[in-house]
């Protein structure tokens, strides 16, 4: 049941929704920045299009807050490049860590909980973490674009998320998978190298595996083989 204020916020965004179809997401980008200024903050896996969306920001934004889930079981080249961004483009970088290490994970609730119950893993190392730091803004940006799964089809570009009770911007949703990268190449900016090994989509080593180039789902080699597709972040919203 949505309160006034969301009543307020669904008319508001469907307006902006159809304002933003056609717009182009640095301006969409822009419109964030100037409307929720320092309650506003990036939250990225720094996959390719976090990867866009930081170097526009870059633009105008000297000092970008950036939320990236740290749970620990991240692939090593993810942290070389998580480190490479935060210096290329001076990131206030908030490296959100769960309450326990793999380590405690696994003496509370046994080895490889990933393998057993990666629901509960992700909402462990992922949804509760982020939705602590999450407390102290009022919107955030995220990658999603229309053309990674079916799940993501109908993303909205401005959307009120229900779980996190936040505003939700995905300025690239109508972007396609080429698109990010002509741009990334047209600026020679830095990228996950698994990319080049058939990753297009990486999240934590246990879960992530390489696809066919061909495949059309680019979220496919995410909990392969499980009815498992997504962490638990993004849940679909009216809007
Ligand atoms: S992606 Fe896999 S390892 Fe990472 S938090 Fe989710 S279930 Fe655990």
């Amino acid at each position: 049941m949505l309160n006034e204020t969301q009543i307020w916020q669904q008319d508001e965004l469907q307006r902006l929704n159809e304002e933003f179809e056609a717009a182009y997401p640095q301006d969409i980008l822009r419109w964030a920045v100037d409307t929720f200024d320092s309650g506003l903050a990036v939250v990225t896996s720094f996959q390719p299009t976090g990867i866009v969306t930081l170097h526009m920001l870059s633009e105008f934004v000297p000092r970008p807050t950036v939320l990236t889930l740290d749970t620990g079981l991240l692939f090593p080249e993810t942290y070389a490049l998580m480190d490479a961004l935060e210096q290329r483009f001076n990131l206030n970088l908030v490296r959100i860590r769960p309450a326990q290490t793999v380590e405690e994970q696994a003496a509370t609730y046994g080895p490889a909980l990933w393998e057993r119950d990666p629901d509960r893993c992700c909402t462990l190392r992922k949804t509760i973490p982020l939705d602590k730091v999450l407390v102290g803004y009022d919107a955030w940006i995220a990658g999603l674009r229309r053309d990674q799964s079916r799940q993501r089809a109908a993303v909205p570009i401005i959307g009120w998320d229900r779980k996190y009770q936040k505003v939700k911007l995905s300025p690239f949703a109508t972007w396609t998978e080429e698109m990010i990268w002509t741009y990334i190449h047209t600026y020679e900016l830095p990228y996950n190298s698994l990319h080049d090994q058939n990753y297009p989509s990486i999240g934590c080593y246990p879960c992530t595996h390489p696809v066919d180039p061909e495949a059309q789902d680019r979220r496919a080699g995410r909990w392969a083989n499980r009815a498992k597709t997504e962490c638990g972040l993004h849940v679909a919203d009216p809007t």
